[in-house]
């Protein structure tokens, strides 16, 4: 099913890029401007068509409990690094500036990483979407039990009595500010879900027109929690 539906549509996006942006693909003759507005809207739409799906085949996954999680034992140095990166390239030319609010030598945590980066990225993108000037910040922190991760934005923030359904799937805060800003109301949930999944939690704190934090927390790796033995051999076999 996943096949089905991603390759026709990356075979959309591959095209149409490459009409876009790699003119020597097609002897050198790039596309005349009279089209190229339309194949970049082509091209814009299909992959949020893409990220849609993705989006709902995540879903469909985890409610048939499907979705299967390959945890590690990793620090999120590298992957909090690789989103302020990201980061700014979401903010380049834009009024808000990026800070770094953890020190690297995190505690490690058994996750998959690649569930967590893709957290990190939504959390990030939301950030970026609901905030015109200010700030974002990046931080982890841990306690005994668990390391705090947080995206911390100075944007239009969310009404308390919004917040608590945020997290469900396809809700979306229904109010002037955020209707141009796109998206499908799915991202929070699967957040949440993958968290929850590695035995973490996730919420909010927010203020209305001043800005928003989310938080997540993964249990600290302990070592009744770290692979045995037999386990690793299995894994290098
Ligand atoms: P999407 O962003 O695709 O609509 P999400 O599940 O990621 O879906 O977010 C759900 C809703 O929560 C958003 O539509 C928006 O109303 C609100 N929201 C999420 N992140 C923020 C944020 N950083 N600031 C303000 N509102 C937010």
């Amino acid at each position: 099913m996943s096949h089905e539906l991603r390759t026709p549509l990356n075979l959309i996006i591959g095209f149409s890029t490459a009409m876009v942006e790699h003119p020597e693909m097609y002897d050198n003759q790039p596309l005349p401007q009279l089209y190229h507005d339309d194949v970049a809207e082509i091209r814009r739409s299909s992959k949020h068509l893409l990220g849609l799906i993705n989006d709902i085949l995540d879903l469909a996954k985890v409610e048939a409990g499907r979705l299967e999680l390959h945890t590690r034992l990793i620090t999120l140095d590298g992957l909090l690094y690789e989103a302020l990166k990201t980061g700014e390239g979401l903010l380049i030319g834009r009024p808000i500036k990026l800070r770094r609010e953890f020190e690297p030598g995190l505690a490690p945590v058994m996750a998959d990483e690649g569930r967590v980066r893709q957290v990190l990225l939504n959390l990030l993108s939301n950030a970026s979407k609901f905030t015109d000037a200010g700030e974002i910040g990046l931080g982890a922190r841990s306690n005994d039990r668990e390391l705090v991760v947080w995206v911390r934005d100075s944007g239009i923030g969310i009404a308390s009595a919004d917040q608590p359904r945020i997290f469900g799937e396809f809700e979306q805060v229904e109010h002037e500010e955020s209707k141009q800003r796109g998206g499908t109301g799915l991202g929070l949930s699967i957040c949440r879900w993958l968290i929850q999944m590695h035995g973490g939690r996730m919420w909010v704190e927010s203020t209305a027109g001043k800005g928003s934090v989310f938080y997540f927390a993964l249990p600290l790796a302990t070592m009744a929690s770290l692979p045995q033995p037999e386990e690793l051999i299995a894994q290098a076999a």
